[in-house]
C-alpha cells in the first residue's frame, strides 16, 4: 500500500462539474439563506411544510394538479435534471400549471447554475431518483441509463469542492505567514541599519536564518534543478550504476535516502532489491516525487515523507543503507553532508552504511594567463575608465566554471578525505598542509577546487566518478581559486601551502576557503 505523506493542496479528486460564475452570487446567497426547517419538505410551489418526500409528492398532486413523477417521465430526466428541475421551480417561482404545461423535452433548466441548490439541504435534492418515483405509488421508475452521476457522487464532488476550497485557504494562510516573516525580516534589517548594530541584531538575523533555509529548499522545489541534476549522467549513472551492479548490497534491506528529490535513488533502491526505502525531502518537489513513486508502481516500497530529516520521524527505528546526494560545490557547500550525518547518527543501525562512502578533495594548479586577464586586468581599463577597485570584490569570489584540461599544470593532489560512515560534523571543517607538484614552468593563475566520490564499502562492483576537469564536466563543474597576480612557477617546483575549510558563519550552508603560502594569503568566499 502506499504509504505517501501527502499534504499537497489543490490536488485529487474527481472532476467538477463547472459551475457558471456568471450569476449574481448574492442571489444565490440569498436563497441559500432560505433554510428548509429540519426534517421538513418545503413545497416547491407553495409555503407549506410536509413532513416527507413523498407527502409533499402527494401534496403536490392534490393540491397543485401536477405530478412531479409525471413531468420526471414526460421530459426522461435523470438525476441530473431533476435536481436542476427541483431548483428551477424554487429559483423561479414556476407555477405548477407552467411546469405541467411544458412541452415534452422543451425544458428551461438546462443551465448548470440550477444544480445549485436553492434552500439548503433540500430534503427534495436528496431523494434517490428511482425512491422518489416509487414514493409516489407508480412503482420503480426506469432511470435513464445516461450515465449521469448518481446524486450521491453529486454530494461527493461537492464535499471535494470544499476540500479543495478549504486545501486553497490553508495555502493563503501560509502565504500570509510567509509574507509577515519578510515583513519582520524587512523591519529587522531597517532597524539593524537604523541602529548601527548590523547582524548583531538577533531577532533579525534568526529570521533571515530561517529564511534563508526557506529559500534554499525552495529552490529545490522547481523541476529544473532537478532535470540538471538528472540529465548529469556522471553523477545519476554513478549512483544508478552502484546500486544495479551491487544488488547484494542492498537485498532485503531498509534504505533511508535523505534528500530524495523526484525519488531517482530510492527507486535505483528499490529496483536493486530493497525490501523498503524511505524517501525525505522538505522541498515540494517529494509532491512529484509521490507521482513518480506511484507512476512506477513503488508506492509498495517506497516510503516518501515531507519534511526535514532533522524535523520528521521515520517510522522505523533503524535503517542499514542511507543513500544521499548531497554534494554541493568543492564537495561541502550547501552543508548537506550535516543532514546525512544527522541521520547516519539517529538512525543507522550499528552495522548499516552511508553510500557514497568515501569522498576526496583535491587541488591542482592551472595557467590560464587569457582567463586571468578577462576576470582582473579587465577592470583596468573599461572604455577606457580605471576601474581597478571592483578587483577587491572579484578576487575573493571563487568561482564555478568548467577549466579546461589543457591548462592544468601540476599534478592533482588530495587534501582532504572524508568517510561518510565515520566522519563527524566539526571534521566538516579543516585545514591541510598540501604540496602541489608543479608539471609544466609557466605561470601559474589559480588553484582549482574539485572531489572525487567512492561507493565502495562492501561492494563487489565498486564505483567511482571524479568531478575534476581532466574528466567529463558535471554540473558541479570545478571550482577556482584565482591568484591575484599570476606566480611564475617551474616544472618539478612544489607549490607547498595549507588550506583552510570554514562554514561561513554568517550563512553556514556557504564556505570560506582560505589558502596560505609564503608569499601569498587569500579568503575565498564558495556561495
Ligand atoms: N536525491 C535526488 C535529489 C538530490 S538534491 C537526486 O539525486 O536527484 C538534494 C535534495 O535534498 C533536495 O531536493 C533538497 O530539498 C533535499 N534536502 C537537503 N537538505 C535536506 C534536509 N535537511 N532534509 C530533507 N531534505 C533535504
Amino acid at each position: 500500500m502506499a504509504e505517501c505523506i501527502d499534504t499537497r493542496y489543490g490536488r485529487g479528486g474527481d472532476e467538477v462539474p463547472e459551475l457558471s460564475d456568471s450569476d449574481d452570487d448574492d442571489q444565490w446567497q440569498c436563497m441559500e439563506e432560505e433554510n428548509s426547517e429540519d426534517g421538513q419538505v418545503t413545497c416547491p410551489f407553495c409555503d407549506r411544510l410536509l413532513s416527507s418526500v413523498s407527502n409533499t409528492l402527494q401534496h403536490c398532486s392534490a393540491e397543485h394538479t401536477v405530478s412531479l413523477v409525471d413531468v420526471i417521465r414526460k421530459h426522461n430526466l435523470d438525476d441530473y435534471g431533476y435536481i436542476k428541475m427541483i431548483n428551477f421551480i424554487r429559483a423561479t417561482k414556476c407555477s405548477a400549471v407552467s411546469l405541467a404545461g411544458l412541452s415534452e423535452g422543451a425544458v428551461p433548466w438546462e443551465s448548470e447554475d440550477f444544480l445549485r441548490p436553492v434552500l439548503q439541504d433540500d430534503p427534495l435534492l436528496q431523494t434517490d431518483l428511482e425512491e422518489l418515483c416509487g414514493s409516489e405509488g407508480t412503482g420503480p421508475f426506469p432511470v435513464p441509463s445516461s450515465g449521469a452521476p448518481s446524486y450521491g457522487v453529486l454530494l461527493q464532488r461537492d464535499q471535494t469542492a470544499e476540500e479543495r476550497v478549504q486545501r486553497a485557504e490553508d495555502a493563503l494562510a501560509r502565504a500570509m505567514d510567509d509574507l509577515h516573516k519578510l515583513k519582520l525580516l524587512a523591519q529587522g534589517l531597517v532597524l539593524s541599519a537604523e541602529t548601527g548594530r548590523g547582524p548583531e541584531n538577533m531577532g533579525a538575523v534568526a529570521e533571515l536564518r530561517e529564511d534563508e533555509d526557506e529559500a534554499y529548499f525552495s529552490s529545490y522545489g522547481h523541476y529544473s534543478i532537478h532535470e540538471e541534476m538528472l540529465k548529469d549522467k556522471v553523477r545519476t549513472e554513478s549512483y544508478r550504476d552502484f546500486m544495479d551492479f551491487n544488488p547484494e548490497v542492498f537485498k532485503d534491506k531498509v534504505v533511508l535516502d535523505v534528500g530524495c528529490g523526484t525519488g531517482i535513488l530510492s527507486m535505483f533502491a528499490a529496483r536493486s532489491g530493497a525490501k523498503s526505502v524511505f524517501g525525505v525531502d522538505q522541498s515540494d518537489i517529494i509532491y512529484q516525487a509521490m507521482d513518480i513513486v506511484r507512476s512506477n508502481q513503488l508506492e509498495d516500497r517506497v516510503t516518501l515523507i515531507k519534511g526535514r530529516i532533522e524535523d520528521i520521524k521515520l517510522p522505523v527505528e533503524k535503517v542499514d543503507i542511507i543513500i544521499s546526494e548531497w554534494m554541493g560545490y568543492f564537495l561541502l557547500f550547501e552543508s548537506m553532508l550535516d543532514s546525512v550525518l544527522y541521520a547516519r547518527d539517529l538512525y543507522l543501525a550499528d552495522d548499516g552504511s552511508v553510500y557514497p562512502d568515501l569522498c576526496n578533495i583535491s587541488l591542482v594548479a592551472a595557467g590560464d594567463a587569457e582567463k586571468h586577464r578577462d576576470r582582473l586586468a579587465f577592470w583596468d581599463n573599461v572604455y577606457g575608465f580605471n576601474m581597478a577597485c571592483m578587483k577587491k570584490a572579484v578576487l575573493p569570489e571563487a568561482v564555478v566554471e568548467v577549466v579546461k584540461a589543457e591548462t592544468l599544470i601540476s599534478e592533482p593532489t588530495v587534501i582532504q578525505t572524508i568517510d561518510c560512515n565515520k566522519v563527524s560534523i566539526s571534521e566538516l571543517e579543516f585545514a591541510s598542509d598540501f604540496c602541489i607538484k608543479i608539471t609544466d614552468t609557466t605561470d601559474c593563475t589559480a588553484i582549482v577546487g574539485y572531489f572525487d566520490i567512492f561507493f565502495d564499502k562492501g561492494c563487489s562492483d565498486k564505483v567511482t566518478f571524479s568531478t575534476g576537469p581532466q574528466f567529463m564536466k558535471t554540473h558541479w563543474k570545478q571550482t577556482v581559486f584565482l591568484l591575484e597576480n599570476p606566480l611564475p612557477v617551474q616544472a618539478g617546483e612544489e607549490l607547498k601551502g595549507r588550506i583552510t575549510v570554514r562554514k561561513n558563519r554568517k550563512d553556514p550552508r556557504s564556505l570560506l576557503v582560505t589558502f596560505d603560502l609564503p608569499d601569498w594569503r587569500q579568503t575565498y568566499s564558495v556561495q
